[in-house]
Order: structure tokens, then sequence, then C-alpha cells
């Protein structure tokens, strides 16, 4: 029987790192933002760059800042950010810096080696973009890393000073509202609706799975922005709290599936707090608490939560490391890169052609090399012999041997400098300057390590799950071993 899943786009599939049966999962947990919410990016971001870069001349910085401009597509998420030096990375899964940029600048070969590849390199001594709300974040720091480079004395600070500053201000333009009054305010402009969420949400109640819904976003932004998606979407559903069993708001992950704070309930009609203990009442609101406690109210074990988010570290990692609960990573740029990757399979194609070839020339000159050291070796005993006859056909046999290799050395360079061209090719074809998400390269990158590492299952969208049975068991072949028949 034909694969039922061949139908879908490749965007569209649920991906397996770790095998999952959907039948044992009993409850099933959401992040919000970029998870449930999906953002117009270009718009949110850019909303935030603006908002933040105020603060900056604010709080004494050039007036002139106010020039820089917010570019959507120059960051990608995986990367790290050096603040000492205004520097971003990308890094392969062996923590082999393979691209860099200072401000808006690349940085050539040999600098980037001698400034990362020299030493082990650390990453826990840098930053690690994890979120699209950090690219506008980033990119706003590298702006400023150009304009101190090309006007120095100008803002009297280091690098890193500025990116203190940079959180700080972030912070302010988040906790005074100066970002989330504007997205509530026309949440149209900002977000983006997907038609098929609430029937996809549906299959998994209709499937008998708990929902609950957990965010680091506060009630009143919560509340508005589930509405805006959910709300009158399913007629038995009018409001987007019938949906979940739960709702926890303002949770302060990645605390919250470390710590041990107490539950608070939310007064959602004045916005109030209220002390919380015993059980959590269905379709209540409540802040805080943690992921001991949430298993101990509901009942549910670790190994029987499926957590659906979008960030590497504060929902996945964090969640499958200390609690062992099953994880879904939402990886939007899935969506786009895969396209890519389907136009650019006869590049692909190409690129697996001249490996091959390269492969076996390598294989060629490997005997070729192998059988010169042997002429080598006899030549030198019949030199030691005085076998003169002899000496003169091991040195004729030799010549042709070192011919054979001269001839194939100048093919196996310039099967080099193609394949590099290719990947070059495919690379830039899905981003120019960083390339893919996953790969660096040939390899695997930092971001798709930790992803294989800690993301049961992974897609581009919550709402591909309504390809999937609630029940489905999602099985992965990554423990098949290279001798496995
Ligand atoms: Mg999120």
């Amino acid at each position: 029987m034909a694969n039922p899943y061949s139908k879908l786009e490749l965007w569209q599939r649920v991906y397996v790192n770790r095998s999952l049966n959907m039948d044992r999962i009993k409850s099933i947990g959401f992040d919000m933002d970029h998870t449930l919410l999906m953002y117009n990016r270009e718009a949110f971001e850019s909303l935030a760059f603006r908002e933040t870069l105020k603060k900056f001349i604010l709080a004494g910085y050039p007036s002139e800042l106010a020039d820089l401009t917010f570019k959507p597509d120059f960051l990608i998420r995986g990367l790290l950010v050096d603040r000492e030096r205004g520097n971003v990375l990308k890094v392969d899964g062996h923590k082999y810096v393979k691209t860099a940029f200072h401000g808006s600048k690349k940085i050539d070969r040999d600098t980037r080696h001698e400034l990362y590849n020299g030493e082990s390199f650390k990453a826990q001594d840098f930053l690690s973009v994890d979120t699209f709300f950090a690219l506008s974040e980033v990119q706003l720091f590298l702006e400023i890393v150009d304009y101190m480079d090309l006007h120095p004395g100008k803002i009297d600070k280091n690098y890193r000073e500025v990116y203190d500053d940079l959180r700080k201000f972030i912070d302010l333009s988040h906790a005074d509202g100066s970002i989330k009054n504007v997205v509530m305010a026309d949440p149209s402009k900002y977000i983006c609706k997907d038609k098929h969420l609430a029937t996809s949400i549906m299959r998994l109640l209709d499937g008998g799975k708990t929902l609950f819904l957990l965010t680091n976003s506060g009630w009143d932004y919560t509340n508005c922005m589930m509405s805006y998606i959910l709300d009158g979407e399913n007629e038995d559903f009018p409001s987007w709290r019938d949906y979940f069993d739960y709702t926890i708001v303002a949770a302060g992950k990645p605390a919250f599936f470390t710590g041990s704070s107490p539950f608070l309930e939310v007064m959602t009609d004045s916005g109030l707090l209220k002390s919380h203990s015993g059980n959590l009442v269905r379709h209540r609101i409540y802040q805080s608490g943690s992921a001991n406690l949430f298993q101990k109210l509901t009942g549910f074990r670790g190994d029987e939560i499926l957590y659906v988010g979008d960030h590497i570290f504060g929902d996945i990692m964090i969640s499958k490391g200390k609690l062992n609960w099953r994880t879904l990573l939402v990886v939007e740029e899935l969506e786009h890169e895969l396209e890519q990757l389907e136009i650019l399979k006869p590049l692909f194609n190409d690129i697996q052609k001249n490996i091959n070839a390269r492969e076996s020339l390598d294989e060629d000159m490997q005997i070729i090399r192998s059988n010169l050291m042997a002429v080598k070796r006899h030549l030198h005993s019949s030199i030691r012999a005085h076998d003169a006859k002899k000496v003169h056909h091991l040195e004729k046999e030799r010549d042709k041997y070192v011919d054979k290799l001269s001839e194939r050395m100048p093919i196996l360079e310039e099967l080099d400098i193609k394949i590099n061209e290719l990947l070059q090719q495919k690379e830039s074809a899905i981003h120019s300057m960083w390339g893919e998400l996953m790969k660096v390269g040939l390899e695997r990158s930092r971001f798709a390590y930790q992803v294989e590492g800690f993301a049961c299952i992974y897609t581009s969208r919550v709402s591909n799950l309504r390809f999937y049975s609630p029940q489905k068991v999602f099985s992965s072949f990554h423990d098949i071993l290279p001798h496995d028949p």
C-alpha cells in the first residue's frame, strides 16, 4: 500500500527523531508565541527594532542611530553572538565556526580560523539566537557595531556594554507595552491566522487528549492573541478557552521546568492575581507555577505529556531533559527551506554525482599510490642487487604511475572546486549569507544537533498535525545501525 503521507508536501510532514506513540500521550501542551500564534515576522520584528532604537536615543546614544534600518532577512536562528567582539557566527555540530560576520561585514577565512578555530570552542561563552524575537535584537546590535566602527568615539562603550543596554531596552519595550500594545491594537497587521489551526486542535481533542496552554506571555496579551486566532473558528467552541483544559500564562519558562513555584490564579475580569492551593480547576487561568506541580495536580506522568514549542532550549531541551516530556518542535523556517530544496533537487543530484565521481577517482588514486610505493620498494632492492635490467624496467613502471597520478590530480582539484561551488550555490539559494538552518555545507549545524538530540518530532507548523491520526505511531529510523541488514 502506498504511504499515505507521500502525498503531503515536504513542509507539511512531521519528521521523527525518536519514535513516539501518540496513543500513549494523554496530554498535549502548547507554547503560544511562534507556536500557535504565527507572526507576520517582518512587521513585528521591525516594530521591535524601532521601539528599542527609540530607547537607545532616549538614553543618550547619538540621535543619528535613528537612521539605522531593519533588515528582515539578515539573520537566521541557530547563530551564536560574540558580544565581546561584535560578531555573529554559524557553527557546525562539532563546534567549528564555518561562517562569521563582524557587524554586517563577512570575516575572512584566516581571521575566522585565528579567532575561533585554534582552540576548543566554548559555545556557552556566546549567546544563542534561539527565537525569532532575538533576530531583530541581534540585527540592531550589528547595526550599532557598524556605526561604532565607522564613528569611533561617538559611543563611549564597548560592544559588550552596548549589548547589555540593548537587552535592558528590549525588556523595557516589552514591559512598558510599547510593543505589545501596538500589536494588540491591530493584530491583523502583526499576526498571520492559520485557517487550519482550529480543525487541527479539534482533532486532538476528538482523539481524547487533554490540552493545555503554557506560555511566558502575560494574561492580557495571551487573551487578546488567542481570541484573535481561535474565537468563533468552531461553532462548538466559541471561545479559545474552550479548547484548553488548563491555561498557564507568564509561566517563566525555562524556570517553570526546573523550579517549584506555586500556581497563582488570574482573576480574568480584573487581571489581579490570587494565591492558589489544591487542584487546578479546568478552564480557569493560572500564572507561574512549575512543571512538577503541574504533573502532581493533573496526574500526568512526564512521558504522557507532549509539549509543542518553537524554542529549542526554553521549550524543548529543558522539558525533555529535566522531566522526560515528549517534545514537538515547530521549525517555521522549514516551510520556506523545504520548498526551496524541492526546487533545488536537480542541483542536489549534480552535487551527489560530483561527490560520487570524486570518491571513485580518489579510490583509483589510492590504488595507483600503493602500486607506486611497491614499485619504489622493488626498485631500491634491485639497485642494491645491481640488477640493471630490472632497475630499468622498474624505473619505467615508476614513471608510468607518477604520470598517472599527475594526470588525475588536476581532475580531483577541479571536482573539489566544483563541489564547493555547487554547495555554495545551494546554500545561497536558501539564504544568501547563512545557508540552511540545519546544515553547514555537507555537515549538520549546531542547531540541527540540538533538534536531533531533543525534539522527538518536528514540523513547520502546528496545523500539520491535522494530517496525522491522534493515535499515530511516529517511527524513527535513527536507531538503525550502519551494519544493520
Ligand atoms: Mg514561543
